[in-house]
């Protein structure tokens, strides 16, 4: 399966926590609890792409659809926060 490339190149991937950020949204994936589902893969092709590097791409939608597709992120890897722009 294509997911399980996720995390494969981090030495140690249970401490992997990582940022991924348009300017407007942040997504923080944690590969300790990722079950390597596939959901954010099929939801948004474009964002998370399992095997390239980074393997987030939020440039690639808009924050919209990246908060929709993290929200179903069934075990909580994925998660988000909206980044302050100080205006
Ligand atoms: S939806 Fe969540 S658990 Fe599934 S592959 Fe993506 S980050 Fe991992």
């Amino acid at each position: 399966m294509e997911c399980e490339e996720i995390g494969k190149k981090d030495g140690n991937r249970d401490n992997v926590k990582r940022t991924y950020t348009n300017g407007e949204v942040t997504i923080v994936w944690e590969a300790r609890k990722c079950t390597r589902s596939g959901i954010c893969v099929k939801d948004n092709r474009d964002v998370f792409k399992p095997k390239e590097r980074p393997w987030v791409k939020p440039l690639n939608s808009t924050t919209d659809k990246i908060i929709e597709t993290v929200k179903k992120c069934p075990s909580g890897a994925l998660t988000y926060f909206l980044v302050n722009k100080g205006t």
